[in-house]
């Protein structure tokens, strides 16, 4: 699948000119299950999470995101792909 996700989220480690966001995979989900799941539970454990209802896009967010220049260790898998 050739898919393009497009982001203007541009304090996000894997944000990029064009608003394109250069993640190999991201995971989003619910605000509840983001503000509740630590860093490593992202998008290479997709295919074991348990799916559930956001009721609006309001409710739901890139658990993917990074800031951009912190320190935050990457211990979910995700590669930047360029
Ligand atoms: S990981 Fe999420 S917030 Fe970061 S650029 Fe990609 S889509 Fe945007």
């Amino acid at each position: 699948m050739n898919q393009h996700i497009h982001c203007i989220v541009n304090d996000c480690h894997y944000w990029q000119q064009g608003n394109k966001c250069s993640a190999n995979e991201i995971l989003v989900s619910t605000d509840d299950f983001g503000s509740r799941q630590p860093d490593r539970i992202d998008a290479a454990m997709a295919s074991q999470l348990t799916p559930e209802a956001a009721g609006s896009c309001m409710s739901t967010c890139c658990k993917s995101y990074v800031t951009k220049g912190s320190d935050q260790a990457k211990v979910d898998g995700i590669k930047r792909m360029t």
